[in-house]
């Protein structure tokens, strides 16, 4: 089976220390990597975990809160160093280019290899990514400054034909690139109906990543039924009105959120500073949506068909 798996570089909110490090993730997709949030120490994860970071072809930044984004200059810089040719999509506010840009030209860096930007200002929900492998939804949040939660979506695939139907009927190659769009074929002396030669293909998958935010039911629609919700939580239960205060979530709303919209499963994220043990995060949640884990650094979450 195709890989669709997440491996969680960095968890904590805020600040790194010496054992967590600030949003980072690395999605692989059928063998097609995309980054998501680049806090600072991404790249040194990418290497302890052994995630070859030249094949990353798109870059996602939720939002410019310097957790979220400042490991990105040295991730750049180091793909440039390394010899990258291939170009690079960031999909992220307008702003972060003018930074980067300034930041490349103060140290007269030419990076050998193009950066495509896909801005990230329209203040609605849209598809900001789609090819033969992916969809990518974006969707705006609740936080300080405008941020974005990113919904991945395996691409529509065509339908499968039935191992019998190839050897039975000897099927060419024409007749089965038109079983796979759904369409009968009319043969001089007998029809084979895509119906019966044909089967669904296997189940989409799919992952939410929403981080920064105060709940907010405008998000709850693109997040349905994932098969995995990473949700942000920065606070336990006892602080809602710290979490609100600074427009976050806590770990028991993060649970309702899950519950609500039918998610498989919820790995909690965006950890305060403040909690030196984060098993009661989990734990906690885990009264309201059984189905819960931490994201812990070094982690990566597999989606089976
Ligand atoms: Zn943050
Ligand atoms: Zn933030």
């Amino acid at each position: 089976m195709t890989p669709f798996e997440i491996t969680i570089l960095g968890s904590n909110s805020a600040v790194p220390t010496p054992t967590r490090h600030p949003t980072s993730q690395l999605l692989n997709i059928n063998h097609h990597y995309y980054l998501i949030d680049c806090g600072e120490g991404a790249q040194i994860q990418m290497r302890k975990f052994g995630i070859k970071f030249q094949r990353i072809e798109h870059i996602f930044i939720s939002h410019l809160h310097g957790d979220h984004y400042f490991g990105l200059i040295g991730l750049l810089n180091t793909m440039h160093l390394l010899g990258r040719e291939k170009p690079l999509t960031i999909h992220a506010n307008r702003m972060l280019r003018e930074i980067l840009n300034l930041q490349l030209s103060v140290s007269n860096t030419k990076l050998k290899y193009e950066i495509h930007y896909n801005y990230l200002d329209d203040e609605t929900e849209s598809v900001i990514l789609k090819d033969h492998n992916v969809e990518v939804t974006a969707t705006p949040v609740n936080h300080r400054i405008p941020c974005f939660g990113f919904i991945f979506r395996e691409t529509e695939k065509p339908l499968n034909i039935k191992k019998e139907s190839l050897q039975s009927l000897k099927l060419g190659v024409e007749e089965i690139k038109l079983l796979k769009q759904g369409k009968d074929i009319h043969r001089a002396t007998e029809t084979i109906y895509a119906a019966d030669a044909t089967e669904a293909p296997l189940s989409l998958r799919k992952y939410a990543f929403i981080t920064d935010t105060k709940p907010k039911e405008s998000y709850y629609e693109a997040i349905k039924n994932s098969d995995i919700l990473y949700h942000e939580s920065t606070f336990m239960g006892d602080a809602t009105q710290r979490a609100a205060d600074t427009f976050h979530t806590t770990n028991l709303q993060a649970a309702e959120i899950a519950l609500k919209t039918n998610c498989k499963k919820l790995v909690l994220g965006h950890f305060s500073t403040r909690y030196t043990k984060l098993e009661p995060i989990k734990v906690e949640a885990q009264t309201i949506f059984k189905n819960t884990e931490l994201a812990i650094e070094g982690t990566t979450f597999k989606i089976e068909h």
